[in-house]
């Protein structure tokens, strides 16, 4: 789960790590508000989506007095900002920060991570902040460094030490990051963070380490340990299938493409995904129905993926092993029914009780496509969107 800025600011402020004030604003007159509580003559107006490169698009801006701090409140707030990371849709900004002023002397990159690789925490850490990480990555990758650290004795003082050199900080700030790297690792380690992105890092002109743009992502998993975390989510920044799909327990992933795709375990939901673009199309979605599902879970995927109007053309590839066939048939034939089925449909079962599955199918009257292979569906389903 991803939350915004200001409360990824706010849950590191309780770990003592250092961060400008700030208030949130949803109107232009509580951004009024928050400026004037704030006090001072430089305050930044800042968009608050889920994404990153705001700055860019025009959704983070300094202004130096009330008039201005209005006028771009009343433009940023309902406009739909664009950026790398929002895809060319872009989102909707319905809520402000409005942050006091920084005085930058430089802006550095930070971030934690974890690493599947070490099973660690990872820190990565380049003096080009303020940029987009990955064009740095790619075009001048010895700019960026790495190092894990051991989950049973947190970081050391010599990772803080490693950091500082790479940062080009000395004296204040390097001691600065002794405290600020543990803070860091504490608040990741603590509230079961996926991912924590400082980008940038600043040090100030009186020579402070400051957080100033924050990016804060929580292992779903572990949200039942964090209620007070799970309250941030903001629905409206999210999919609406894929909250629909996590009522119903499903893994379930909008993507740009045209072919709904339903698959059973996450290794064929992939190799599905794969394997329709190796014929020429893009998937609509990644969708895994698991196991054990029932026929409800199956119905109520089904129905996710119908109802979204970027898909052409559905194909269901099961392999049954845990998951039964007719299970599946018999929840693609209750959602049919409810829902109608307007775009071609290529069905591929196999395994367990595969033979009563199919008899289902035929048997609906529903305008199936059957297919015997993973190859053969997605060749058919392409060709039945094409032609269609
Ligand atoms: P994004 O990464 O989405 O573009 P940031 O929060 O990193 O958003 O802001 C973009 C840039 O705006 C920063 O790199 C920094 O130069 C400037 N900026 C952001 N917040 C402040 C602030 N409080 N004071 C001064 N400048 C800021
Ligand atoms: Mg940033």
């Amino acid at each position: 789960m991803n939350i915004h800025e200001h409360q990824a600011k706010a849950v590191l402020a309780k770990f003592g790590v250092p961060v400008p004030r700030g208030g949130a604003a949803f109107t232009v007159a509580e951004a009024v508000a928050a400026a004037e509580s704030l006090g001072g003559s430089v305050w930044v107006v800042k968009s608050q989506i889920h994404a990153g490169g705001r700055g860019k698009g025009g959704g983070v801006k300094v202004v130096k007095s009330m008039d201005d701090l209005k006028s771009e409140a009343t433009r940023m707030l309902g406009m739909t900002l664009v950026t790398h990371q929002t895809g060319p849709k872009g989102r909707e900004v319905r809520r402000l920060y409005i942050e006091e002023g920084a005085a930058i002397a430089k802006e550095l990159y930070l971030s934690l991570l974890v690493d599947r690789e070490t099973s660690r925490v990872a820190v990565v850490a380049s003096t080009e902040g303020g940029m987009d990480i990955e064009e740095v990555a790619h075009a001048t990758p010895e700019k960026i460094i790495t190092f894990s650290i051991d989950p049973a004795t947190g970081p050391w003082p010599h990772h803080a030490q490693t950091l500082a050199k790479t940062l080009g900080l000395k004296g204040e700030q390097a001691k600065q990051l002794r405290t600020l790297l543990p803070a860091l690792y504490k608040a990741f380690t603590q509230t079961d963070m996926s991912l924590l992105e400082v980008n940038p890092l600043i040090v100030t002109n009186d020579g402070m380490l400051v957080v100033l743009d924050a990016k804060v992502s929580f292992d779903d998993s572990a949200l039942y340990r964090h209620p007070d975390l799970a309250a941030l989510r903001d629905e409206s920044e999210e999919d609406a299938k894929e909250i629909e799909a996590s009522k119903h327990d499903l893994s379930y992933i909008a993507l740009d493409g045209e072919i709904g795709c339903m698959v059973n375990g996450a290794g064929l939901a992939m190799a599905t995904m794969d394997i329709i673009k190796l014929y020429g199309a893009e998937p609509a979605n990644f969708l895994d129905v698991g196991g054990g599902a029932s026929k409800e879970k199956v119905t109520a995927a089904f129905k996710i993926i119908t109802a979204d109007p970027s898909v052409k053309g559905i194909l269901v590839n099961i392999f049954g092993g845990i998951m039964r066939c007719d299970i599946i048939a018999e929840g693609v034939v209750a959602a049919v029914k409810e829902m109608g089925l307007k775009v071609p449909l290529v069905v591929r079962l196999e395994g367990t009780n595969v033979e009563l599955g199919k008899k289902i199918i035929n048997e609906s009257g529903l305008n199936v496509i059957a297919a015997n292979d993973l190859s053969d569906g997605a060749q058919k389903i392409v060709k039945a969107v094409r032609a269609a």
